[in-house]
């Protein structure tokens, strides 16, 4: 009782200090939320003189800064870029880059508030950080592209270092942008830095199965999930939202596993397709012609259709990996999932459950995987290329995807356990809180008032 009522005092503070950020709040409310067991049972982290929630929700450092550019016709434009480096008590501050037009100050720090017990959890000695710019990569060309990346590294060089802070991509940002940013930093510092920058090409320092991680592990942690209740993936359909890297990945794994994913999605609507999703065509409409996921419905034939406006949950299916965006799994979403008798949710993307939602599929006793450890694959292989790049070497993909799934399961046993050893049995939103936050409190502790 005293533990719960220091922490929500403690988040009433918090959001007068942070206003008008609505993501941010809800990601520090759910982490809070899970926090009681274990100030109770560790009165240190909970005294007042040490402030550690305190200094836990405040950012290390926020950098925002103004990247102007050229569009094709030579007209300026100036959208506005971030770096929050939030927490650097494991490692140096780790985190992608989101460029979409709904990034402000509050969704990256909801990001890199989210990194922080992600990264801690995987084990790998990395700290929490995220970026990102309004900028919409939407219909622009590959030149324009270039030169938002351009004049975005031109600031952003002088915060980061593979011994400072290590960006990667996110939502807008995969490979041809990490390339644009690598090759403006090489040019400023005249450095050959490789481990400043993660999610690289594999000719130039890239890690084998980066692109494919976050979604593999997402599978990979559902198809534990399941393990433990005596299920395995084979012959269970999926829905998937998104379309992105995560949701190609996943789509990939799934039939890898002998599941049949039955939907992609886009802001447009979404695609169901009774075959189950042909990735090569998603592939070829999204990465080569970078299209939308109506188009593949298209050119698909009968088997696909394109629902326009609506999410893929009124699918019925036997699991569920949103791995599009936040919040995009409500509370009535959740109810037809558990309507249609769906046994896991798996989260791809970071936040896309709101809380109303989770608590509905855990009260159904549906397994739930939140993304800081569903999602932890991505980052973990992104520690992995650090790790091949400080040591100039490359390794296989077989090694780097036995990796990965070492450090999933591993991730989901020590969410498992500390949501058992806290009272919470099956419930991986508090064990993987819980796991996280100590890991980042002990160091926190250790190293003093910093
Ligand atoms: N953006 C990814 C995430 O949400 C990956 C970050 C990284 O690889 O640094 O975890």
């Amino acid at each position: 009782k005293d533990s719960k009522d220091r922490l929500e005092a403690l988040r009433a503070e918090i959001e007068r200090r942070n206003p008008a950020q609505p993501e941010f709040h809800q990601a520090v409310r759910e982490v809070l939320e899970t926090l009681a067991p274990v100030f109770t049972a560790r009165p240190e982290y909970a005294d007042p003189a040490v402030a550690l929630v305190e200094r836990l929700t405040e950012p290390e450092r926020q950098i925002v800064f103004r990247v102007p550019w050229q569009d094709d016709r030579g007209r300026v434009h100036v959208n506005r870029g971030y770096r929050v480096e939030f927490n650097s008590a494991l490692g140096p501050y780790k985190g992608g880059l989101r460029f979409h037009p709904s990034v402000d100050i509050g969704v990256v720090k909801f990001l890199g508030f989210e990194q922080i017990f992600k990264n801690a959890l995987t084990g790998l000695g990395i700290g929490g950080g995220k970026g990102g710019s309004d900028f919409d990569p939407r219909g622009r060309s590959d030149a324009e592209v270039m030169r938002f990346c351009q004049s975005f590294m031109t600031e952003l060089h002088r915060h980061i270092g593979e011994h400072t802070d290590v960006p990667a991509g996110d939502i807008g940002v995969g490979g041809r942008e990490i390339g644009y940013l690598f090759g403006q930093y090489r040019r400023i510092t005249n450095r050959w830095e490789a481990g400043v920058l993660t999610g690289k090409g594999q000719g130039w320092g890239g890690s084998a199965i980066r692109p494919q991680a976050t979604g593999y592990g997402s599978v990979l942690f559902a198809a534990e999930m399941l393990k433990v209740r005596g299920e395995s993936l084979d012959g269970l359909t999926a829905v998937v939202s998104g379309s992105g890297n995560v949701a190609q990945y996943t789509i990939e794994k799934l039939q890898q596993l002998g599941a049949n994913p039955l939907t992609c999605s886009d802001s447009q609507g979404y695609v169901v397709d009774e075959k189950g999703i042909d990735l090569a065509l998603l592939q070829q409409v999204k990465e080569v012609e970078r299209g939308r996921v109506m188009q593949y419905a298209e050119r698909r034939g009968a088997s696909a259709r394109f629902v326009p406006a609506r999410r893929v949950w009124e699918v019925p299916a036997d699991i569920a990996f949103p791995s599009a965006t936040q919040n995009e799994l409500d509370a009535q979403d959740a109810r037809t999932l558990v309507a249609a008798g769906v046994k896991a949710v798996s989260e791809g993307a970071n936040m896309p459950t709101t809380p109303e939602a989770v608590r509905i599929l855990q009260q159904a006793g549906v397994a739930f995987g939140p993304g800081k450890a569903a999602n932890a694959g991505g980052v973990a292989v992104s520690a992995l290329e650090m790790s091949q790049n400080a040591g100039r070497v490359a390794w296989s993909a077989q090694r780097v995807e036995e990796e990965l799934a070492a450090i999933m399961r591993s991730i989901h046993a020590v969410a498992h356990e500390t949501a058992e050893r806290y009272g919470a049995p099956g419930d991986y939103v508090t064990g993987a809180n819980i796991a996280g936050f100590e890991r980042v409190a002990d160091a926190m502790l250790a190293q003093g008032v910093i």
